[in-house]
């Protein structure tokens, strides 16, 4: 969907045309940014710093709960302040209304994944340079992430019609892409250096179940479109592979067996959302966190080094102490390596705005606090069983003598990192053997040994 505001009057320029590009929101909005951005590099775009120099700002915006919505607002009032010529695109641009109600002169708003329309509306205020022979975007296209790992996007969309959430409304359905398309990008990013790669999708387990699963060629083979054969195959590139937003649905047993032959890495990004059965009920999500448990402790017999991450949503309308002991309780018991927690917040067009027993703010905010003390104690526990093993840590940033990675418990921006003590320089992209030394609930401190 686009929506043109103003009319566009294509601006005079010397050199190649800028453009200032803002990114919020989750990793599949980035994919959608670098998608963007390839594609404007291709053309002989230049990307700007700041927003002063650019002849347009694409501001790609989130929209899912109304404090992103709050920070996108304020980043196009600042690309409007600073610059004064600028494009909405990403999940907000779904229901324009609140952005055009505070900044009419707008060039152009489009929806998510509406790549051609924002490319349009750039093209529309400042016109590509034309040269046949530009050649400035490299094969793997442009990524935002750090050189040595990258997010790839298997799918968009959800089938699911989880009450709190508005992105099957926002995104639509699910619709997969062909696994050949998604081994020849990852093959691709691998050939360029990266070193880890991160498949994001809204619901990754589900991947291939609009497509029925129909294989597409790669190579000189056909892979299907099911979760355990892409799987099967990213595990062949050479890479860290990790999985994220996957459903512990009896079929994820598969991919833990590539774990278990060290295909891919022992991690499993599972959001849970919650563990009393009525708020699940509540939330449209399966309600069965005894079987959750069930498989979860079969896997750690495969896997004994499996690492689970999930998210919960506390103050849900109707969530009673009960329910949310029934949380914690459940919480000591599954042990997991690491959790997120987010207070319930509103979402305009979200179903469970309207169920009963709104949860007050304050008892949201105690719950929070509680739940984060309880999960804090446990993943102190098992950070501390890791004081003297030697881990292969994935090197992000280096300092003189020092430097911070990941392990392989460990996804980029919202898990732990290692704090590394080292004699020799280490290189970003690097995997060195760290023998840990210290811990605390979310980092471990070590020396590079080898
Ligand atoms: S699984 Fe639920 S929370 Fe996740 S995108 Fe789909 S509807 Fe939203």
């Amino acid at each position: 969907m686009t929506e043109t505001l103003a009319p566009l009057a294509a601006r005079p320029r010397s050199g190649a045309p800028k453009v200032s590009f803002v990114s919020l929101g989750c990793p599949k909005a980035l994919v959608d940014s670098e998608r963007i951005v390839t594609h404007l590099r291709s053309e002989g775009y230049e990307l700007t710093r700041g927003h002063a120099g650019a002849d347009v700002v694409v501001v790609n915006t989130c929209g899912f709960l109304d404090s992103a919505k709050a920070e996108s607002l304020d980043a196009i009032g600042k690309a409007m302040a600073e610059n004064g010529r600028v494009v909405v695109t990403g999940c907000m641009g779904a229901e324009p209304g609140d952005i055009t109600e505070r900044f009419p002169d707008l060039l152009a708003i489009t929806g998510p994944q509406a790549y051609e329309s924002v490319v349009a509306a750039v093209h529309a205020a400042i016109p590509p340079a034309h040269d046949p022979h530009l050649d400035l975007v490299p094969p793997q296209g442009i990524r935002l992430t750090p050189r040595h790992y990258a997010y790839l996007k298997i799918s968009e969309g959800c089938n699911n019609r989880c009450t709190f959430c508005i992105i099957p409304h926002l995104r639509g359905d699910l619709v997969s892409r062909p696994a050949g398309e998604v081994l020849r990008e990852a093959e691709k990013l691998v050939k360029a250096g990266v070193k880890e790669i991160l498949v994001i999708s809204q619901d990754t387990s589900a991947y291939g179940q609009d497509l029925r699963y129909a294989a597409s060629p790669f190579k000189d083979r056909e892979v299907r479109a099911k979760f355990v054969d892409l799987a099967r195959e990213l595990g062949e590139m050479g890479a860290w592979v990790r999985l994220h937003y996957v459903y512990p649905y009896p079929h994820v047993d598969e991919v833990i067996d590539l774990m278990a032959a060290g295909k891919i890495l022992p991690y499993l990004d599972i959001p849970l959302q919650h563990a009393a059965a009525p708020v699940l009920r509540a939330m449209r999500r399966p309600a069965s966190q005894e079987k959750t448990l069930e498989r979860f402790a079969a896997w750690r017999r495969a896997v004994p080094d499996l690492a689970i991450r999930s998210s919960f949503i506390v103050g849900f309308p109707g969530e009673t102490e009960a329910d949310f002991q029934v949380l914690l309780d459940w919480l000591s018991e599954a042990k997991l390596d690491r959790v997120g927690a987010f207070r319930y917040e509103a979402v305009r067009g979200a179903v469970a705005n309207d169920l009963p027993g709104a949860v007050p703010e304050a008892i949201k905010d105690e719950r929070w606090h509680r739940l984060m003390a309880h999960q804090q104690g446990i993943a102190a526990r098992i950070q501390k069983a890791r004081i003297g093993r030697r881990l292969p840590v994935l090197i992000d940033e280096v300092g003189v003598g020092t430097a911070r990675g990941r392990t392989k418990w460990d996804a980029p921006e919202i898990d732990g990192k290692v704090h590394v003590r080292t004699n020799w320089p280490l290189r970003v992209g690097e995997i060195v053997t760290v023998k840990i030394e210290a811990t605390d609930a979310y980092d471990l401190v070590g020396t590079a040994v080898g």
